[in-house]
C-alpha cells in the first residue's frame, strides 16, 4: 500500500488505483479465521465491487432476526447489503476480519443526558450532561435518547446546540416541565407542566422527539405523570418515568398498574428507592404492570442500581426490557461507567449475551418506536458494533460502591455509523505501519471510514 495512492484515493478518478490498493483484513492470524485472499481482485475496476465493506467471520447477534451465528456482513451505500455464511471477499472494496468477535446492531441507549454546552452549572440542561460523541462510539453506541434535559421551551436550543451537531444519532424524551431539567426551582413547578405545548413541540419533531419524560418530582401530586401521559397520548409517543421521591400519596403500584399506558417506560427499576422491592421480593405490582404492557428499563445512573435489588429480582425472573445507562458526568465516573459496563453487569448476573444484546438494540428501538434501528436486516442502516468478550477478573460497581466480581466483560473493537467505521480500538481495519512507505500519509478511504483526525 503506497501512501501517495492512499491520498489520491479520495478522488473519483482514482477508483482503479483504489482497487489495486485492496488489502485483506489485518487479523488473518486468528485461529478461527478463514484464510485471507493473498492476491487482490486483479485489475477489476472499483465499480465491480458490490460492497463497500465486508465484516468477515464474526459471530452475528441480531435478535430481531433471531440470528446468533457466524456470518459475514456486507455493507453498501451505508446500509446492510448482505448477511450470509460466506460472502466473497473479492466482492468488497474493503475487508475486515472480525473472527472471534461479536457483530451486533449499533447499541441504543435510551437514557442519557447530553443537553450540554448551555453553561448552566449543576444542571442536566447544562454542565451535568456530556457531549454524546465523546462517550458513544467508543462503546459501540450509535443512538442515544436524551432523557428529559429539555422541555418545550428550550428544545430548539438543544436541537441546534447538540442534536444537529452530533455524529451520534441523538433522539429526545421531551421533559413535561417546559424548562426541562434545570434544577429544583423549575422541576417542582406544577404550573410549567403542560401537556399541550409539550405535545405540540413533539409533533413538530417526529422521529427526533420520541417520548415524554417526567423526573425528579418530590411532591405528593400526580400532576407530572398525568400531564406527561396526556402529552404522550396527544403526540402518540411513550412516556418515561423517573418517579422522583417515594410518596405514600402516589404509590409505585398505582403508577404501573393504573396511571401508565401499555408501552410507557418505568426507568431506574433496580434502584430500590421506590418500593421496587418489598421484604426482599420484587413488588408484585411490577409483575402486574409488566402484564399490562408497561416497560421496565435499567437507567443505572449515579443512584439507581443496587446489587441487593437487582440480583434477587433477576433470580425471581424480573429481567429488564431494556438496558440503559443514565449517562451523565456523575454516573460515568462512579459505578455506572458506560453502556458496556452496564451490559456486563447483566452478563455477570447470568443473562446470556444474546439476551443482553437484545435489550441494548432491538428492544429499545421498539420501545421508542424506531423500528428502522436496532437490527441488521438487509436494507437497514448499517449502524454496527463489533464487540469482544474479555476474560479475566473484573469488578462491577453499584450506586453505593458495592462490587460484584465477574470473569468477563465487554469491550468495543469497532463501531460503524451509517456503514462507515467511526471507531477502531485496535486498528482492525488499518495497515501495520511497517508495511507503508517511509513517508506515509493518511491511510483509509471514505468509502468505509469516517474517522476525523
Ligand atoms: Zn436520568
Amino acid at each position: 500500500m503506497h501512501a501517495p495512492i492512499r491520498s489520491l484515493m479520495r478522488s473519483a478518478a482514482c477508483v482503479l488505483l483504489a482497487t489495486l490498493a485492496f488489502q485483506p483484513g489485518p487479523r488473518a492470524q486468528s485461529p478461527t479465521a478463514p484464510p485471507s485472499p493473498s492476491t487482490p481482485p486483479a485489475q477489476a475496476p472499483a465499480s465491480t465491487h458490490k460492497y463497500d465493506l465486508l465484516l468477515r467471520g464474526g459471530h452475528v447477534i441480531d435478535p430481531r432476526n433471531n440470528l446468533s451465528a457466524v456470518r459475514d456482513v456486507a455493507i453498501a451505500n451505508g446500509r446492510v447489503a448482505a448477511v450470509a455464511a460466506k460472502i466473497a471477499p473479492a466482492d468488497a472494496f474493503k475487508v475486515v476480519d472480525v473472527s472471534g468477535l461479536y457483530v451486533t446492531p449499533g447499541l441504543i441507549d435510551i437514557h442519557t443526558h447530553v443537553y450540554t454546552g448551555t453553561g448552566e452549572p449543576g444542571s442536566y440542561a447544562g454542565d451535568n450532561s456530556v457531549y454524546p460523541d465523546g462517550f458513544t462510539f467508543r462503546v459501540g453506541v450509535t443512538t442515544v435518547a436524551d432523557a428529559g434535559g429539555a422541555g418545550w421551551r428550550n428544545f430548539d436550543d438543544f436541537k441546534t446546540r447538540v442534536i444537529d451537531r452530533s455524529r451520534t444519532r441523538v433522539l429526545a424524551f421531551l421533559n413535561i416541565v417546559g424548562h426541562g431539567m434545570r434544577g429544583n426551582t423549575f422541576e417542582q413547578d406544577l404550573a410549567d407542566m403542560q401537556a399541550e405545548p409539550t405535545a405540540e413541540m413533539a409533533r413538530k419533531h417526529p422521529g427526533v422527539i420520541i417520548g415524554i419524560k417526567t423526573a425528579h418530582f418530590t411532591g405528593p401530586e400526580w400532576t407530572p405523570v398525568e400531564q406527561a401521559v396526556k402529552a404522550g397520548t396527544l403526540a402518540d409517543i411513550p412516556v418515561m418515568v423517573d418517579f422522583g421521591s417515594n410518596k405514600t400519596e402516589r404509590p409505585l403500584a398505582d403508577l404501573v398498574t393504573k396511571k401508565l399506558r401499555p408501552g410507557d417506560i418505568y426507568t431506574h427499576v433496580y434502584s430500590g428507592l421506590r418500593d421496587e422491592q418489598i421484604d426482599g421480593r420484587v413488588n408484585p405490582a411490577l409483575f402486574e404492570g409488566r402484564k399490562r404492557g408497561v416497560i421496565f428499563d435499567v437507567g443505572h445512573g449515579g443512584g439507581s442500581f443496587l446489587w441487593r435489588i437487582a440480583i434477587p429480582a433477576m433470580k425471581e425472573g424480573f429481567v429488564p426490557d431494556s438496558i440503559s445507562t443514565d449517562l451523565h458526568i456523575g454516573s460515568m465516573n462512579a459505578g455506572m461507567k458506560d453502556q458496556l459496563n452496564v451490559m456486563g453487569k447483566f452478563l455477570a448476573m447470568g443473562m446470556s449475551l444474546d439476551d443482553v444484546i437484545r435489550r441494548s438494540t432491538w428492544n429499545p428501538a421498539r420501545e421508542i418506536k424506531q423500528e428502522q434501528l436496532g437490527h441488521l436486516s438487509v436494507g437497514a442502516l448499517a449502524d454496527i458494533a463489533v464487540l469482544r468478550v474479555e476474560r479475566g477478573r473484573f469488578g462491577f460497581v453499584d450506586m453505593y460502591g458495592a462490587k460484584l466480581l465477574a470473569p468477563q466483560r465487554l469491550a468495543c473493537e469497532l463501531t460503524l455509523r451509517d456503514g462507515k467505521i467511526v471507531y477502531d480500538l485496535n486498528g482492525l481495519a488499518r495497515p501495520e505501519y511497517q508495511t507503508l512507505p517511509k513517508d506515509y500519509r493518511a491511510t483509509g478511504d471514505q468509502r468505509w471510514e469516517s474517522t476525523r483526525r
